[in-house]
């Protein structure tokens, strides 16, 4: 039976992160992906132009239209814009109870554009990390998430991955790529085990979108693996892959997309 998936994102039109990205990914391993569309943004490799929010009713209204008609096996949300987005997309979830949900805890694009209002980090923790089988900040959005200092150690990650388990996640992949480096270590945490997976940092400024496809990838991969240190495994080799391949797309002039 074919693993269905749905993305509650922004749309990025330059195709490279967000709704697009997510897209793709479902596509690339084998699902059938679906979207409700929660923001607009003008945007290419160069940054973010413009961006346009949905109306919260016009939100519930593509959340009632999939998950009413069509078996929704698992759920990723990234870029959610405000607090008014966040508890519709809240409520809704809690009505329909998907069975896996991913939280990408989307704050800043790496051009440096806000988006999530800053005013809606504490709905975010308290509305959405509650019902996410697995969140996946990296290590700014952490420290936002737990209004502490940026973690410069893995020791340190994986203090503020308990952190994020005591809040109420069920599982917290810490993405390490902030640390500096010549490796980009994640640490997957859950209430019962702590597990480190290693990457040495791939030589490439197109980077855009990783985030969005790595989250993605584990919700395309979860219903396929039998836990979490399964699909993050898997969905790292696929990133790793689709990373190593970005410089051969050659789009835009600016931070270019991975390879989907
Ligand atoms: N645009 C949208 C709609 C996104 O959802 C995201 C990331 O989640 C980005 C842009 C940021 O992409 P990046 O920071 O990888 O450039």
């Amino acid at each position: 039976m074919t693993i269905h998936t749905l993305t509650i994102a922004g749309s990025d039109s330059g195709g490279g992160a967000g709704i697009q990205a997510d897209l793709k990914t479902f596509s690339a391993l084998g699902t059938y992906g679906m979207s409700v569309i929660t923001a607009l943004t003008a945007q290419n490799t160069q940054g973010v132009h413009g961006v346009q929010v949905v109306s919260p009713e016009f939100i519930a209204a593509q959340c009632d239209a999939v998950f009413s008609d069509i078996r929704v096996d698992a759920v990723k949300m990234g870029m959610l814009g405000n607090a008014a987005t966040i508890a519709v997309v809240a409520e809704r979830l809690a009505h329909y109870q998907p069975p896996i949900i991913v939280l990408d805890t989307v704050m800043i694009a790496k051009g440096g554009h806000a988006l999530l209002d800053p005013a809606a980090v504490n709905a975010l923790r308290e509305q959405l990390l509650p019902m996410a089988s697995i969140i996946t900040p990296n290590l700014p959005e952490a420290a936002a998430l737990l209004a502490c200092a940026e973690a410069q150690s893995e020791a340190q990650m994986r203090q503020q991955g308990r952190e994020l388990i005591a809040a109420g996640a069920q599982a917290v992949l810490m993405k390490g790529g902030h640390l500096g480096g010549e490796s980009c270590p994640d640490w997957l945490i859950t209430p019962n085990d702590e597990v480190c997976f290693p990457a040495a940092r791939i030589a490439t400024r197109h980077t855009h979108g990783t985030g969005c496809t790595l989250s993605a990838a584990l919700t395309a991969l979860r219903p396929q693996c039998a836990d979490w240190v399964e699909t993050v495994a898997k969905a790292k080799a696929w990133l790793l892959l689709a990373i190593s391949e970005a410089e051969r797309l050659e789009v835009g002039h600016g931070i270019g997309p991975v390879h989907h």
